[in-house]
């Protein structure tokens, strides 16, 4: 059985009267089951490429295909796809059941079904208030109910935790984790890399309409990024001309009195550097620092986080 839920090939987009294109030619495809990550700065054209994968928007060339059909010639698609993006679009005035139940009669699904995920994301004590009354966090969990309730296999999802605190993110990220253990597919767009790391099986780094890098995030982290040993020390004052003509200025990150030196832990040298380092202060501090996603992304697409 072919396990491609979701196939994108030579796929462009420009936007009327647009100089450049939004989308340059992507290819790529998600596997059933698989948590897909999609990053990149702002106007990569992540949300151009959701647009389309929801048949919100039509390609200009090449194609988007899910379960073998195009996206924009498809709305029987939508029986298999459960889309939450970023931007609510629930109706404010009326409840969050209400919102709810209207889906459910569209769609002929039970309202039993809306009541059961109202419980599950925490939402039954709100569920008879209007929706202008919910936080963030919980209007998102409403959209997740909804993006829910035909019980799709196929979930993209958009920035679902931006802005969001801590423990509405944590939920969900438990979502996302039991989705991927119900062998659903989800396709997940977000700024956040420790989100990215430790949620998707593969990411892709999009910049200036175009993959800049695809692979299972521990692949591109070696790749990548750089593990590396900071040291955070108390200078000599009179040596710090010496340390400084020592090491690389990007090396170093000044705090009020202390400063951190980051030795990449891969250098031959690092056992020289580090007594140079210790003749020229007291060490304070040592920990290692892995790889990071972060660091992908800058390498990637030369820009810089939101968190930088
Ligand atoms: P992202 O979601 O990664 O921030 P977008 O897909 O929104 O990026 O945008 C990709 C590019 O397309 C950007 O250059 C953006 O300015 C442009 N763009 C997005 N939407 C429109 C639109 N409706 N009309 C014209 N240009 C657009």
């Amino acid at each position: 059985m072919d396990n491609t839920t979701i196939l994108i090939q030579d796929l462009v987009k420009r936007y009327d009267k647009a100089e450049t294109l939004a989308l340059k030619g992507l290819n790529f495809h998600v596997e059933r089951g698989e948590v897909f990550g999609y990053l990149g700065p702002n106007g990569a054209g992540k949300t151009t490429t959701i647009r389309i994968m929801a048949g919100l928007s039509r390609p200009t060339g090449g194609s988007c295909r899910i379960l073998g059909k195009h996206t924009h010639a498809n709305p029987a698609l939508y029986n298999h796809l459960g889309v939450v993006f970023e931007e609510s679009n629930l109706y404010e005035r009326l409840s969050g059941w209400e919102n709810l139940r209207f889906f459910a009669k569209l769609h002929g699904i039970p309202t039993t079904r809306a009541r059961a995920l109202l419980e599950q994301y925490g939402l039954e004590k709100a569920a008879k208030k209007p929706v202008n009354t919910y936080s963030k966090g919980m209007k998102r969990r409403l959209l997740i109910c909804r993006a829910l309730l035909h019980d799709p296999e196929i979930l993209i999802m958009d920035e679902p935790t931006s802005g969001l605190d801590p423990t509405s993110a944590s939920v969900i990220h438990r979502a996302i984790n039991e989705f991927r253990q119900q062998g659903k597919t989800i396709f997940l767009s977000t700024h956040d890399m420790a989100e990215a790391d430790s949620l998707c099986d593969r990411v892709a780094f999009i910049n200036g309409g175009e993959i800049a890098a695809l692979d299972r995030p521990q692949i591109l982290k070696r790749r990548h990024g750089e593990p590396a040993l900071i040291i955070e020390i108390l200078p000599n004052t009179q040596d710090l001309e010496a340390l400084q003509e020592a090491i690389p200025p990007d090396r170093i990150t000044w705090h009020d009195e202390s400063l951190q030196v980051r030795l990449p832990l891969d250098q031959v040298e690092l056992g020289n550097l580090i007594d140079l380092v210790r003749t020229h202060g007291e060490i304070l501090t040592i920990h290692s620092q892995e790889a990071s996603l972060g660091q992908v992304f800058r390498d990637v697409t030369g820009a810089h986080l939101h968190s930088d």
